[in-house]
């Protein structure tokens, strides 16, 4: 067994924390945040399920069929952002350089806060996808 301080273990959960959704962030908003990280995957959306709403299992299921076969298609085509809660640059396009604080949601829903429209059909109501930004 190899053997750590307390120090490297306290440095280790503090990298873990800030990859853990705090409680009450939603889903997309965690999901944005952690694509900073990369995408691979619905990892960031099963950790978030796991850890925050284990009951909403038929979300592997249900993300795919609406577009989203990984966690950067999911902020694509599963969420869309609520355009008047975001700023808008002079152009009126939405300012995506400013993140608004999540608005935060009950615990055990994979439901987003108001900042994001989740789409529930096949077809958006004919507004147009927000790209999501590519990671870094
Ligand atoms: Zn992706
Ligand atoms: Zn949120």
């Amino acid at each position: 067994m190899e053997q750590y301080t307390v120090a490297e273990l306290e440095d280790a959960l503090k990298v873990v924390k800030r990859l853990l959704p705090p409680r009450y962030e939603c889903l997309a908003c965690y999901v944005n945040r952690m694509l900073d990280h990369g995408c691979n995957g619905l990892k960031w959306c099963t950790t978030y399920r796991d850890l925050r709403a284990p009951r909403a299992t038929a979300m592997e299921r249900k993300f795919p069929e609406l577009g989203g076969y990984c966690d950067c298609e999911v902020l694509a085509n599963v969420f869309r952002i609520n355009d008047e809660l975001w700023p808008h640059a002079e152009d009126g396009s939405t300012d995506d350089t400013y993140v608004p604080q999540c608005h935060k949601v009950r615990l055990g829903t994979i439901k987003p806060c108001e900042l994001w429209l989740m789409r529930s059909g096949v077809q958006w109501g004919g507004g147009a996808f927000r790209q999501a930004k590519k990671a870094s």
